[in-house]
């Protein structure tokens, strides 16, 4: 059976709004790959066991979430990929990072993050997008892809790296189209008919 994918938001203050065109833009692009896919209530980590810091920012630990996501509500816990959405910068190993993915057989998980992203609401939306679809690619097997459109927008794929995105330090997801290439669009169909 397909799996599941939640879409988890945890310590955010986004509006509804948002997270609701998050989840349906997400449904679009991804729903041959799951059998559901959710949006749950926002969440708080009372004892905000999951929150550290980094040079003074507060941060979620992804490595801390796989470990210890039974602190947290029972959603974090259920068999499938978890995509959680927060206002705190994310953090794996000694890095601050605004998306990452973590997949392996036990655990998907991935997370994006709305740090500096203060903007219009529909710019916000566009820049979650752009994340969410780049890190749920990776929790579906696609790899990094370097594609430039006609229309100047990297494939979303395109990693978010200094050295292949130069003018992009900022905001890279900017610079990402909120559609998949063909090649990562048959990639994906290929790793459905592989399972
Ligand atoms: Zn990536
Ligand atoms: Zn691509």
């Amino acid at each position: 059976m397909a799996k599941t994918l939640s879409i988890a938001p945890l310590h955010t203050e986004l509006d509804s709004i948002i997270l609701e065109g998050l989840h349906s833009r997400i449904e679009e692009r991804f729903r041959p790959c799951y059998s559901s896919i959710s949006l749950n209530e926002k969440i708080r980590d009372p004892n905000n066991s999951c929150l550290q810091f980094l040079d003074g920012q507060p941060c979620l630990n992804l490595i801390y979430l796989i470990e210890y996501g039974r602190l947290l509500p029972p959603y974090l816990l259920i068999n499938g990929d978890v995509l959680v959405v927060t206002d705190h910068y994310g953090k794996m190993y000694d890095s601050l990072t605004k998306g990452i993915a973590f997949v392996d057989d036990l655990a998907s998980l991935a997370m994006i993050s709305t740090q500096n992203m203060l903007d219009e609401p529909e710019k916000i939306l566009r820049r979650l997008v752009a994340l969410a679809i780049h890190e749920v690619g990776h929790m579906n097997g696609l790899p990094h892809h370097v594609l430039k459109n006609p229309d100047g927008y990297y494939c979303p794929m395109a990693p978010s790296s200094i050295d292949s995105l130069p003018e992009s330090k900022a905001y890279p997801m900017d610079f990402r189209s909120d559609e998949f290439c063909n090649e990562c669009i048959r990639n994906l169909k290929k790793q459905l008919s592989d399972k």
